[in-house]
C-alpha cells in the first residue's frame, strides 16, 4: 500500500522539457504538492530515516521552504528558512557558491541556539551545490546537519558525492 502511494506521487512530478533553459528536464513537483495524499506521503518518507535524531528542519528557498514547513508540523520541531541573499533582516552567516554561470549566495537567521541537530530539506538533488552550500551555512552557525532529504535525485549528475548524509524519496 505505501509502495503504491508512493508510485503515485512519483507520477505526479511533471516533466518539463527545456525549463529553465534549453537542454535542461526541469521536474515540476507542483502537481505532487496539490495532491494531500501525495504530499504526505512523500514527506513522511522523506522525515522516516531520521525520525527523533533532529531538534530542527531547515528548507532552502523555496520549494524547500514547503517541505520543511509541513515535515515541522509533522514532528513537531520548529523550522528554519535558508533564503536567497537580500531576503533577511539579520542574516547571521551567509555562503556563496558557485552555479553553472556565475554565483548565488544564500543566508540564514540566527535561531540555531538550542537547535543543534538540522535535518535539511530541498525539493531536487541535482548537482549537490545548493545542499553543500547549506551545510556549510549551518556548519558556520555551530550547528550540525544530521542528514538532508529530497524528494528527487538526479543521479547521473553525482551530487551525492559533494553532500554529507541524503535520504531522496525517488531516484532518476
Ligand atoms: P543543485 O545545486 O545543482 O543540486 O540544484 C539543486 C537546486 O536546483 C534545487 O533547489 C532544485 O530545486 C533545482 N533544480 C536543479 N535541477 C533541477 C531539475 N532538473 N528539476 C527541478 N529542479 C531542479
Amino acid at each position: 500500500v505505501q509502495n503504491e502511494a508512493l508510485a503515485r506521487a512519483e507520477s505526479l512530478i511533471a516533466l518539463t522539457p527545456d525549463y529553465p533553459e534549453p537542454g535542461v528536464l526541469f521536474r515540476d513537483v507542483s502537481p505532487m504538492l496539490a495532491d494531500g495524499p501525495a504530499l504526505r506521503t512523500v514527506v513522511e518518507a522523506m522525515v522516516a530515516p531520521y525520525e527523533g535524531t533532529f531538534d530542527i528542519v531547515a528548507g532552502i528557498e523555496a520549494r524547500g521552504f514547503l517541505l520543511a514547513g509541513f515535515a515541522a508540523a509533522l514532528t513537531g520541531v520548529g523550522m528554519m528558512p535558508i533564503r536567497k541573499a537580500g531576503k533577511l533582516p539579520r542574516p547571521a552567516a551567509a555562503v556563496s557558491y558557485a552555479l553553472e554561470y556565475g554565483t548565488a549566495t544564500i543566508e540564514a537567521p540566527g535561531v540555531l541556539e538550542g537547535h543543534e541537530r538540522v535535518l535539511l530539506f530541498d525539493d531536487v538533488l541535482a548537482t549537490g551545490g545548493t545542499l553543500a552550500a547549506a551545510e556549510s551555512l549551518i556548519a558556520d552557525l555551530g550547528a550540525t546537519v544530521i542528514g538532508s532529504a529530497v524528494i528527487l535525485e538526479l543521479e547521473g549528475l553525482g551530487g551525492r558525492a559533494h553532500v554529507g548524509d541524503v535520504h531522496a524519496v525517488f531516484t532518476v
